[in-house]
Formats: structure tokens, C-alpha cells, sequence
């Protein structure tokens, strides 16, 4: 088996004006290429599509992830591709890689096998240099609080209280926690401060949540800085910074076009953390991409009960799209593992395991269907360790609870792999659906009942218990008036509680609410359960060690 990288690497690309023309009618004075394989989709003709009729909307998302990795990229790309190829007009919506992972432990994140976006090199190393912007916009703004503090510091900020912080697009330990203006007078007034990796940065969230340069320019104004002694809080609007950031961010909010291994095209674009943030690409691209095409597949982060409640309770509250269809990744060794199978083991035939499992696929599709109200399909992503017996018990268990499972292996065949699976999707696209769409809690409960209403009723949790600085925190949020937004839950992805060991599907277990942070430009207030890394550190053996560029320009390493 060829690994990603030959496989992308000895792909032959179509000119992008090509794939934009023939697959989307996108003329070629609206793109704005990025060399012959990349373009950028004039943001004045996406506006001018505004009375088109809209396409359908298909989400993936997963059951609670574990180590050896779900495939949701993998799946979003065949079905894209097997869609595609059986003549429906679709495009894919995926978050753009962060280079942390890539040089990092997860690697890359165009998709695996027949499976990919590509240029995958490019994709996955600066593409067309949007994180850049949005480092260098959220950069400024830090620039401009520690200036204006040195200039005098007409708004009273108090320097212990900063909370916007410095970012860059790399796991880099070292820079967690650093000290900033030393070395005198000159320099300003000394601080402790610290780094981020852009994508769990507010602004990358903001970036993704945005509907258009005005709205950009309105959300940068809102971030809460930091406070004043009296904990007023002091926003970028007050430095002054949402103009310039905006501009610095003009370009870069228009979607980037790519196209799949089999030519489907692909808007890759943004890509906030799913903890921290909402885990899913920009809006901007979503929007276009259901103006443009009938069927937008598009993935949220982590599994069901983080990415997929995000996009429900955050994404689709704020935009008014709504998914039609949820497609539920699993893989058989997901299940075994959730079943209480060592990661050395999942290789081995386990029937029983898998059924063991599937309390934690279970959970997922009903909280999927009762409570967001989205019609499931399931896509069983086969390795090549599955065996028929394995495949076909979750295909009965899942069809035991009224949900299509299809096997697919695109990851393999291509789309060609995943045609079964688009015809079931098209299929529950085509049923007339009884559920009904829904938020997991209303816009007007306290922020300490939404919190409470996603423990309970998509966690299964037994009760929510706070820090008491975290619930001072709170308190204070609501009273400075961000009491209506939308909370947005950052805790480990392995499990429905805050302990990544407790697999399947536990219940009555306690959520513990350590820190509360606001952001308000983004439109929610993050709840953090557990440690949470915002600047995460490469591994021993950092994939960068295999990362190499050849005499005549091929990349080799990446995957
Ligand atoms: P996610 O989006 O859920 O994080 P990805 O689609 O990025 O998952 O896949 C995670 C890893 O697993 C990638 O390296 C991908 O190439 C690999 N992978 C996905 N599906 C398969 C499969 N069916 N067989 C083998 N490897 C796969
Ligand atoms: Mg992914």
C-alpha cells in the first residue's frame, strides 16, 4: 500500500479554473489563484449568489475518538468523491491543517489513502497563508495592548489581568509561559504573558464564525482584552485595533478552493480547535459551498458529543443552517476499544468486543437524533484488520436502532468505496424526517444551565461542580451582560466525562468546571473541564524528523 504522500505526490492535478468552471459554473475572473492548483473565490461574486436556492447540508462526525483515529477527513472526502462521481453536484468543507499536528504527532490533515485533498504538500505546509494572517492580526492587537500600556494606559488596564495572547502556528512548549517587555524603561512595563498555537486562538474562532468583512470587523471589535482593577473589561474596539486587524484578515476570508484525488472540489478553509472553540471550518466557505453545489459535506471536530454539539449549539445557532444529515463515522477497532480492547490488540477478531463498544455509538446516535434532532446514517470506515463477522455485527447493532450503517472503504478504493454510503445518505436525505431540529438548550437559560443541559443530556452526567473561582468568573460574565451566549465545552475528547480513561458510554459521573473564559468577539463562553492545552508540545520522535524536501522539489514525509 502506498503511504498518503505517494499517493497525493503522483496524483495528476487539474488546473483549479477548471475544476471551478466544469464542477461548480465558478467563472475565472471570480477566482483568485494561488499558483495553477489553489484559489481563492472572490468574496463579491460569493455575495452576489446571495438569492440562490441552497444546496443540502451533510455533517460527519464521529463516535467518541480513540488513539488509532476515526477517519472523519478520510470519510468527508470519499463521500464527497463517491457523490461526485454519481453525478450530484458537491463539494467538500474541511478545516485547514494546523502546522502544530503536522510536525507534531497526529501528521497532517488532508484526508488518507484514495481519500485526499490535495495539493497535499501545500496544503498541509502554509497553503495560501491564511493562518499567517490571522497570526499577524491577532499579534497586532497584542502589539497595541502592551503599547498602549506603555504609553500611559488612558484605559486603565490592569497588566495581571491581560487575557489576549500572543500565538503562532506551532507546537512550541517553550513559549507557554514567557515573560514580555523586559530589559527597561524602553521595552514597556513587564509582564508574565503567553503563547497559544493559532488555532485555539479567539480570533481563529471568530475567523470561522464570521458572515462577511463588516461582521469580521464588528466580533474583532468585541473581544475582551482584559479589565481594568475594577474588572471593567476593555475591548479591541477601545485600542482602536478592529480596523486594522480586519484588514489584515481581508484576503484571507475568502474560501480556498481545492479539488479531491478524483476531482470533486473542495473549500478548505479555517480551522479552529474543538475544544477550546467550535472545531469546524468557516462559515464563509459553508455558505458558499451550499450556494454553489446541491450537497455541502462538511466535518466537525472530535466525536459527536463535542464537534457535531458545537456545530449544532453554536455554528448553526449563529448562521441558521441546519444539517440534514448526520454522518456518524466509526471504525470496528473504535468499538473494540471502547469495549475495553488493548490499542496492541485491536487487530485481533473480537465480535463480543465490538458489541461491548457499541454503548458509546449508541449514546452518540441518540443524542444525534433526540436531542439535535438530525437523522443519522452510520459509515463503518473498514480497516484492513476488520473482518466480515466484525463489520456485519455493527452494521445489525446499528440497524437494531433504526440507523442505516454502510461499510465503506474509500480509504482503499476511493469513492468508488463510498457509494453504498452516499446512497444511503442520499436516500435518508430523500425520507421525509420525523425529527425536529433542535438546540440542546435556549438562548434564555442561565449559562450554569446550559452547562448543565449538555452535562446531563448528552454526557450523561450525574451533576456539574465548579471551582469557586470558576463560578465567580461566571457570575461575573453574566453580569457584564454575555449571559446569552452559547457555552462552548473544552474537555477531553476520548470520553463522554472528563476522564479520558472511562470509555463506552458512563453515567452519573460529575463534570468539574475548573475555569471559566470569555470570548466575546467569537460569540460564546468557553467552559474548560480538565487540562486543556492551548500550546501544545511536539512528542519525542516529532514527525518533523521525517518531514524531507528532495533535490527536485517533491516533499516526502508528510502523511
Ligand atoms: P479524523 O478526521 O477523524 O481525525 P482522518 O480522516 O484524518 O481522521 O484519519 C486519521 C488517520 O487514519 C489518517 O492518517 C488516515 O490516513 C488514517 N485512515 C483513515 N481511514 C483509514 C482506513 N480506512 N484505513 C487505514 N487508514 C485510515
Ligand atoms: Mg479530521
Amino acid at each position: 500500500m502506498l503511504s498518503d504522500i505517494e499517493i497525493a505526490n503522483a496524483a495528476t492535478l487539474r488546473p483549479i479554473r477548471e475544476v471551478a468552471e466544469q464542477t461548480l459554473g465558478i467563472p475565472e475572473e471570480s477566482l483568485v489563484p494561488y499558483g495553477h492548483y489553489k484559489a481563492k473565490v472572490d468574496l463579491g461574486y460569493l455575495a452576489s449568489l446571495a438569492d440562490r436556492p441552497t444546496g443540502r447540508l451533510v455533517l460527519v462526525t464521529a463516535l467518541s475518538p480513540t488513539p488509532p483515529g476515526e477517519g472523519k477527513t478520510t470519510t468527508t472526502v470519499g463521500l464527497t468523491d463517491a457523490l461526485h462521481g454519481l453525478g450530484h453536484r458537491t463539494i467538500a468543507c474541511l478545516r485547514e491543517p494546523s502546522m502544530g499536528p503536522v510536525f507534531g504527532m497526529k501528521g497532517g490533515a488532508a484526508g488518507g489513502g484514495w481519500s485526499q485533498v490535495v495539493p497535499m504538500t501545500d496544503i498541509n505546509l502554509h497553503f495560501t497563508g491564511d493562518f499567517a494572517a490571522i497570526a499577524a492580526a491577532n499579534n497586532l492587537l497584542a502589539a497595541l495592548i502592551d503599547n498602549h500600556i506603555h504609553h500611559g494606559n488612558a484605559l486603565g488596564i490592569d497588566v495581571r489581568s491581560i487575557t489576549w495572547k500572543r500565538v503562532l502556528d506551532m507546537n512550541d512548549r517553550a513559549l507557554r509561559q514567557v515573560n514580555v517587555a523586559l530589559g527597561g524603561h524602553a521595552n514597556g512595563y513587564p509582564r508574565e504573558d503567553g503563547f497559544d498555537i493559532v488555532v485555539a486562538s479567539e480570533l481563529m474562532a471568530i475567523f470561522c464564525l464570521t458572515e462577511s468583512w463588516a461582521d469580521l470587523k464588528k466580533r474583532i471589535g468585541d473581544i475582551v482584552v482584559g479589565y481594568t482593577p475594577a474588572m471593567v473589561p476593555v475591548t479591541a474596539r477601545e485600542l482602536g485595533a478592529e480596523g486594522a486587524m480586519s484588514a489584515l484578515l481581508r484576503d484571507a476570508l475568502a474560501p480556498n478552493l481545492v479539488q479531491t484525488l478524483e476531482g470533486a472540489p473542495a473549500f478548505v478553509h479555517g480551522g479552529p480547535f474543538a475544544n477550546i472553540a467550535h472545531g469546524c471550518s468557516s462559515v464563509m466557505a459553508t455558505r458558499a459551498g451550499l450556494r454553489l453545489a446541491d450537497i455541502v459535506v462538511t466535518e466537525a471536530g472530535f466525536g459527536a458529543d463535542l464537534g457535531a454539539e458545537k456545530f449544532v449549539d453554536i455554528r448553526c445557532r449563529k448562521s441558521g443552517m441546519r444539517p440534514d444529515v448526520a454522518v456518524v463515522v466509526a471504525t470496528v477497532r473504535a468499538l473494540k476499544y471502547h469495549g475495553g480492547v488493548a490499542l496492541a490488540d485491536l487487530g485481533t477478531e473480537d465480535v463480543a468486543a465490538v458489541e461491548a463498544g457499541m454503548s458509546n455509538l449508541r449514546r452518540h446516535l441518540a443524542n444525534i437524533r433526540d436531542v439535535y434532532g438530525i437523522p443519522a446514517v452510520v459509515a463503518v470506515n473498514r480497516f484492513p484488520t476488520d473482518t466480515d463477522a466484525e463489520v456485519g455485527k455493527v452494521v445489525e447493532l446499528v440497524a437494531a436502532e433504526g440507523v442505516r450503517a454502510v461499510p465503506a472503504t474509500h480509504f482503499a478504493d476511493g469513492g468508488a468505496g463510498a457509494q453504498d454510503l452516499a446512497r444511503g445518505v442520499l436516500a435518508t436525505l430523500d425520507e421525509e424526517s420525523s425529527l425536529e431540529f433542535s438546540f440542546t438548550y435556549p438562548d434564555e437559560h442561565s449559562l450554569t444551565e446550559k452547562v448543565e443541559a449538555i452535562a446531563t443530556r448528552l454526557y450523561g452526567a450525574g451533576q456539574v461542580t465548579w471551582d469557586a473561582k470558576a463560578r465567580r468568573r461566571l457570575q461575573r460574565i453574566e453580569s457584564d451582560g454575555y449571559g446569552g451566549l452559547p457555552v462552548c465545552v473544552a474537555k477531553t475528547q476520548y470520553s463522554f466525562s472528563t476522564d479520558p480513561a472511562s470509555l463506552g458510554a458512563p453515567s452519573g459521573h460529575e463534570l468539574h468546571v475548573r475555569e471559566v473564559r470569555l470570548s466575546a468577539g467569537a460569540g460564546f463562553v468557553v467552559v474548560v473541564c480538565g487540562d486543556m492545552m492551548t500550546m501544545p508540545g511536539l512528542p519525542k520522535e516529532p514527525s518533523a524528523g521525517r518531514i524531507d524536501l528532495l533535490e527536485d522539489g517533491t516533499i516526502l514525509g508528510l502523511s
